[in-house]
């Protein structure tokens, strides 16, 4: 069986060349017809740069319409594109570049600067998009896409340690895109609004979506919650892909009103979700659909389908279509790691033979790190991941879990928990907390858990911080977290 396929933004070009793929507010839109010249004369500008098959060409930039003009361009040449965060630090950056063996990095105005001063300018070239150069008249682009070649690099978020990198092929992000759809369907008037990050799978994988399901995308280039709830209200979109801080200033911002029934799912994703938060998002009519995934598995590979989205309030759903899911070695209470399997999945990381092993089975099996349980119906429950566990007594907490809970405070805005070491039960755990308005006496947060919370749970320490340590996409930093309580208690004593 041949595993190759017309490129998909030609076979969308010739299927709805007029169609819009791309749409910028106020600013400008894009056709399939457009996006695909567009692609073609970047590709062939690369080329001019001489990038060629299996190169590797790094987009160290903000969102934008030129980075996926680059990706797609990038696929014509069957080089590969490498998304780098543009919240690195320099020395990040430069480790990435080396560690994925780039050969060329193209650039927005915003990020140009951070590449003066950088070690890696004399061993790459580089160039901002606007400078690339002549065309490559001669160059022949790819007519086919091959399921089984790679595609993109990007690098996971580096919340548990080092980043790592992952290699998607083509087949990767087809499969993810079409197992959501299995899942979501599809209509003519959908429209999927994109804020996430492009250099992140869940942004990346919108505008893949798009070109696969001819779809138009309304593009942010930075969340603001005004903007977005905009959008929802009065620029027709259907579908969004958010992460839980998002969730939460929406719902801060729509105050005590409901969104048009127009808006059909809230893709939520990324991390754990505070119970209370999905209950408000309910009373508020935004269809939240909770979904699990990961850098690894090409975006969502679990997410909880609309019939069961108020029922199982809390749970991930069911893995995707093509998707397998298990827990492996389950407790007594039926947790344990969560494992999946599919042609989303990933077969390794680049160039990092002993992490692939640690990773993924010699059947395709990845392991995904986090702790979760099904239940009787086979919904997913994920509860943390394992690094994050907190053991305390030998009983097993879950810090998401206290978060969730202490987050129903009203007079608390978010909340970070952590194990801290103990003489006496081996962990504790320690709760950093974010004040609404008023702050608050700690009594009252002692208090709150004795109500709430079963003994062995009961946070022992607590810091109010200003803000909670956060990474690019979000996400809570728990480690940074231990750090942070390590210097609030050399300053106390
Ligand atoms: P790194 O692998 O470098 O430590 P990361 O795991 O945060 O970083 P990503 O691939 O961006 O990198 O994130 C995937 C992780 O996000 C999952 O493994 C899981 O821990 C967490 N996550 C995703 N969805 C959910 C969810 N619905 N509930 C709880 N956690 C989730
Ligand atoms: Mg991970």
């Amino acid at each position: 069986m041949s595993e190759k396929m017309l490129h998909w933004l030609d076979k969308q070009a010739e299927l709805m060349p007029d169609g819009i793929a791309i749409e910028e507010p106020g600013l400008m839109s894009l056709t399939f017809k457009e996006l695909q010249t567009a692609s073609r004369t970047f590709a062939r500008r690369l080329a001019g740069k001489g990038i060629g098959v299996e190169n590797k060409v790094a987009i160290l930039s903000d969102n934008c319409p030129e980075y996926i003009v680059a990706v797609h361009a990038i696929s014509y040449l069957g080089a590969i594109a490498v998304l780098l965060n543009t919240r690195l630090s320099e020395a990040e950056i430069t480790w990435q570049l080396a560690d994925a063996k780039v050969d060329f990095v193209l650039m927005d105005e915003v990020n140009k600067g951070k590449t003066e001063s950088h070690k890696w300018r004399s061993q790459f070239s580089n160039c901002h998009f606007g400078e690339i150069g002549p065309e490559d008249n001669a160059v022949m682009l790819k007519r086919e896409i091959d399921l089984k070649e790679g595609f993109t690099l990007m690098y996971t978020s580096g919340t548990t340690g080092h980043p790592k990198a992952v290699l998607h092929t083509f087949g990767n992000h087809w499969w993810s895109a079409i197992g959501s759809m299995l899942n979501l369907g599809l209509t003519h008037q959908d429209k999927w609004l994109s804020v996430l990050p492009m250099f992140h799978i869940g942004g990346l994988s919108i505008y893949l979506k798009s070109v696969i399901y001819g779809m138009p995308v309304h593009m942010l280039r930075k969340f603001e919650e005004k903007a977005v709830l905009h959008a929802i209200l009065e620029g027709g979109v259907t579908i969004m892909s958010a992460v839980t801080v998002m969730l939460r200033r929406i719902l801060e911002e729509l105050d005590e009103k409901s969104c048009p029934s127009s808006f059909r799912c809230m893709l939520l994703g990324g991390g754990p979700v505070p119970k209370p938060l999905l209950e408000k998002a309910k009373e508020q009519s935004i269809p939240v659909f909770q979904s699990y995934g990961m850098t690894e598995t090409s975006s969502q590979i679990v997410t909880l389908s609309p019939a069961d989205a108020l029922e199982k309030l809390g749970s991930s759903g069911k893995p995707l279509f093509p998707a397998q899911l298990q827990i492996n070695e389950p407790d007594q209470n039926g947790e344990g790691e969560i494992v999946v399997k599919g042609p989303m999945v990933v077969s390794g990381y680049y160039g990092n033979v002993e992490a692939s092993h640690k990773a993924i089975t010699e059947n395709g099996w990845l392991k995904t790190g986090d702790i979760g349980r099904l239940d009787e119906g086979g919904f997913l429950f994920v509860l943390d991941r394992r690094k994050d566990l907190i053991i305390s007594g030998g009983e097993n907490i879950y810090p998401a879990e206290l978060e969730s809970v202490l987050s129903t405070h009203p007079k608390l805005r978010e909340v970070g928990v952590v194990g801290l070491p103990d003489s006496k039960w081996g962990q504790v755990p320690a709760a950093f907390f974010v004040c609404r308005n008023e702050s608050l006496d700690e009594q009252e947060l002692v208090q709150f858990c004795y109500e709430k919370l079963a003994r062995f749970k009961r946070p022992k320490y607590f810091f109010e911080v200003k803000e909670l340590p956060r990474n690019a996409s979000g996400k809570l930093l728990r480690s940074k977290l231990v750090e942070i309580a390590h210097e609030m208690s050399r300053k106390k004593r």
